[in-house]
């Protein structure tokens, strides 16, 4: 058994991180060559750098101030804290401390139900009950990378920017994923996209949109394309439109937003070109009471040229008709 361990280890280890040698030294450490996962996981976490430092922080601004400064309980010595009259103590008497302590760790963690540890999931601030709701809400209750509910999978609220990368903490850099694709979001693996694809391939038959002939379309991405409106208000009228069969925008997804917004930036570069063009108005209309005519989402980027209409102050603001410019009703 040595030698086929030794062999193991010295010629046929292949390791893609140190867990597999970090957890053979577990085991041999051990009483009876066994171990639980969570103790072999402790373990890792104890090589984990990134972690150690971050503790060490946490016990120098924290415990360490607080037990020290405040209430004398320790003391910091080159570095080394000391519990003060340690020597006084009985054997006993530390073992009664100990549970002492361990007993308030026990009814905290029950209080607070694991929620202490928010913070550390992926170095993020937690992120409030209510938005965590409206961010699960709009999605749906389905991851939106892999479109897995979250009866099947628990949810995760994610950056869909990463902080570190100037991502904002609000709900536009939202979305909800599962556990598996939160923890391998650059992991394209196709098996794990197919309930996404489903999601998204969502099309109605007669809807024009959906049913859009490829001619017509100007610019796409994955999820949403744009064409020229067929009655255009303004000369370069263009719908930004998810490629789902969604009603109105507010059901679309996260990223279909994002997708549409993209497009939206694209064309209105392109049509910025058009030094006529001095303007836009972007309007989604929603609800038929809203003046919605056809029901597949669609956004309008519609150009604006001076002296297109006569007044244009207020601009979309004129969908109700004489309220556009809010100075005039001051005059009447
Ligand atoms: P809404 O009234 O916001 O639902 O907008 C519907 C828009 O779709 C209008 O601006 C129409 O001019 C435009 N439209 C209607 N039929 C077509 C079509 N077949 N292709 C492109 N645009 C269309
Ligand atoms: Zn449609």
């Amino acid at each position: 058994m040595f030698k086929k361990l030794k062999q193991f280890i010295t010629s046929s280890m292949r390791m893609s991180h140190i867990y597999q040698p970090v957890m053979l030294i577990e085991l041999l450490r051990s009483k009876n060559g066994s171990a639980t996962d969570e103790h072999i996981a402790k373990k890792i976490l104890g090589y984990d750098k990134s972690q150690i430092e971050y503790y060490t922080e946490i016990v120098e601004k924290m415990p360490g101030t607080v037990l020290t400064k405040n209430r004398g309980i320790t003391e910091l010595v080159d570095g080394k804290y000391f519990l003060k009259g340690y020597q006084y103590l009985s054997q006993e008497q530390i073992t009664e401390l100990i549970e002492l302590c361990r007993l308030k760790i026990r009814s905290f963690e029950e209080k607070r139900k694991g929620a202490h540890w928010d913070h550390r999931k992926k170095g993020r601030k937690p992120i409030s009950g209510s938005i965590r709701y409206q961010v699960l809400k709009r999605a749906k209750f389905k991851c939106e990378l892999c479109g897995i509910s979250a009866s099947e999978k628990a949810l995760e609220v994610d950056h869909i920017v990463p902080k570190n990368l100037g991502g904002k903490d609000d709900i536009s850099n939202y979305q909800a994923l599962c556990y598996t694709c939160n923890s391998q979001k650059r992991d394209t693996d196709n098996e794990d996209f197919r309930n996404l694809e489903k999601v998204y391939e969502e099309r109605e038959a007669g809807c024009i949109f959906c049913e859009i002939e490829s001619s017509r379309i100007i610019n796409e991405n994955t999820l949403a394309y744009a064409t020229r409106d067929k009655y255009p208000v303004a000369e370069g009228h263009t719908l930004i439109i998810p490629k789902r069969h969604v009603k109105d925008y507010f059901g679309l997804f996260q990223a279909e937003i994002n997708a549409i917004n993209a497009l939206v930036i694209e064309e209105k570069e392109k049509l910025g070109k058009d030094t006529s063009i001095e303007g836009f108005n972007i309007g989604v209309n929603c609800g038929e009471v809203a003046g919605q005519t056809v029901f597949h989402c669609h956004v309008h980027l519609i150009p604006r040229r001076k002296g297109d209409v006569k007044n244009p102050r207020g601009g979309v603001r004129h969908v109700i008709s004489g309220k556009g410019d809010y100075k005039m009703q001051d005059l009447l």
